[in-house]
């Protein structure tokens, strides 16, 4: 449905951002992960038409992107990192409002309106001001005005920063039950927040595409390089330099080292007492940092 071909953006100052970045992209959710400054949000802007490349171009459905935003824009909706909200207007007043603008109205609009609160579960809250909202009700605010228009192409970036573990949750689980009929590509640097809805995912560093795989295959390509080791805490900056770690908890027996690579990196008192483990999705991201491991 959506085909990204060699898109590369620099901008003014000089900074590339995307390097000829290609990608095939079908329905369901495609999970963008990368560190800060990767270049997820200049794809996202790039793909909502609000940024044009410098070089290469989209196609959605066979129609070129960058030469026709218009036709674009009529199956997208875009929820932004910088998403803005008026205080002062309650939820259905905003969503009232935004869809004006997108040019629905009359009883269309209202129904449209009242089947997205229910759907993000803000029916209840829909005559109150945004300004009193959580950050997680007003990132299902935002989802629902990028519903508006009934999107077959759905952008959200980075939707979840600043949400509680529970609102996350219930933002996950929101995406997977609209995500079906269309293509919905989600930024995040966060891995747990792709890994139970993503049927792919997209590794994206320094504004290359470093991979690109369902979940199952990343934990596959990561099974026998994921390792644990117990070392005494003074040996754990040594450690740390050595390896690439995935995660540590300090216990009364010693520091508990999660790693993931070669298990020969070890040196010292450590060496040959690593033990393989079985890889988590955090794990497999983290070996795609790794030279070789894409
Ligand atoms: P991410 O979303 O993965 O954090 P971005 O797309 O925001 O990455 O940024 C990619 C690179 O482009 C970074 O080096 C960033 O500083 C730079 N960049 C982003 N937006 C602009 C801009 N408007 N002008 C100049 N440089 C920018």
């Amino acid at each position: 449905m959506l085909e990204i071909r060699s898109l590369s953006m620099r901008y003014p100052g000089g900074t590339t951002a995307l390097s000829e970045l290609s990608l095939s992209v079908g329905e369901g959710v495609l999970g963008l992960l990368g560190p800060n400054g990767a270049g997820k949000s200049t794809l996202m802007s790039i793909l909502a038409t609000v940024t044009r490349p410098t070089a290469g171009t989209f196609l959605w459905e066979g129609v070129d992107g960058v030469e026709h935003p218009l036709a674009v824009r009529r199956v997208l909706g875009y929820l932004p990192q910088d998403f803005g909200v008026y205080d002062k207007l309650t939820a259905r007043e905003f969503l009232l409002y935004l869809g004006r603008l997108k040019g629905l109205s009359g009883a269309a609009l209202k129904s449209r309106v009242d089947h997205l609160l229910q759907l993000v579960n803000l029916h209840g809250a829909a005559g109150r001001r945004l300004g009193g909202f959580s950050g997680g009700m007003r990132q299902r605010v935002g989802i629902a005005q990028a519903l508006l228009g009934d999107p077959k192409l759905l952008i959200v970036d980075e939707p979840t920063v600043g949400l509680d573990p529970e609102e996350r949750v219930r933002f996950r689980n929101l995406l997977s039950e609209i995500a079906h009929g269309r293509v919905v590509i989600l930024s995040t640097h966060i891995v747990s927040d792709v890994e139970a809805v993503a049927g792919t995912i997209a590794v994206l560093r320094a504004g290359r595409l470093v991979c690109r795989a369902t979940p199952e295959e990343l934990l596959s390509k990561a099974a026998g390089r994921v390792f644990a080791v117990v070392v005494p805490p003074d040996r754990l900056a040594e450690v740390q330099r050595r390896l690439a770690v995935s995660s540590l908890s300090r216990r009364s027996d010693g520091v508990h080292v999660r790693f993931v690579g070669d298990a020969s990196a070890l040196a010292g008192a450590e060496a040959g007492s690593a033990s393989p483990v079985e890889p988590t999705l955090e794990d497999a991201y983290l070996l795609t940092n790794l030279p070789g491991a894409a």
